[in-house]
C-alpha cells in the first residue's frame, strides 16, 4: 500500500531564490551593441536601447525576464497594428521573432529607417 504523502509546496523553490529583477522591471542598462548608458523608460518598461534600438531576448512575456536565451535582438522592421507601433526583432541566438513597443524617446531616425525595411 502506498503511503499517503502531502503535496509539496509548489512555490518553495522559486521563493527560495529571491530576484529583485522580477519586481523592478523598468531598469536602465548599458547597451551591448552601441555601449550607450540607456536610462529607464519615462513611463513604462525599458526593453530596448533608445539609440540603436537593440534589445535582448530575456522576456517570455514583456518584463518577466524569464527567458534563458539572452540572445541579441536586432531590429528588422516595424509593425503597426491597432494604433500601436512595434519594433520587430529577430533573435541572433535562437531565431525567434520578438516585438517591442516603440518608446517615446526612441531615435526617430532609426525608427524611420526601420519603417522602410521589408521583413
Ligand atoms: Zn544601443
Ligand atoms: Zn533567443
Amino acid at each position: 500500500m502506498p503511503v499517503f504523502r502531502r503535496p509539496a509546496f509548489v512555490l518553495r523553490h522559486s521563493s527560495s531564490m529571491p530576484s529583485p529583477r522580477f519586481t523592478e522591471r523598468n531598469e536602465g542598462f548599458v547597451c551591448l551593441a552601441c555601449g550607450r548608458d540607456v536610462p529607464p523608460h519615462p513611463s513604462s518598461s525599458r526593453d530596448h536601447c533608445d539609440r540603436c534600438l537593440t534589445s535582448l531576448h530575456v522576456d517570455v512575456n514583456p518584463g518577466d525576464r524569464m527567458n534563458e536565451c539572452g540572445g541579441k535582438l536586432s531590429p528588422i522592421g516595424l509593425q503597426t497594428k491597432g494604433g500601436k507601433t512595434k519594433i520587430a526583432y529577430q533573435c541572433e541566438e535562437c531565431g525567434a521573432r520578438v516585438f517591442n513597443i516603440v518608446a517615446p524617446d526612441d531615435n526617430a531616425e532609426r525608427i524611420a529607417e526601420l519603417a522602410t525595411m521589408p521583413w
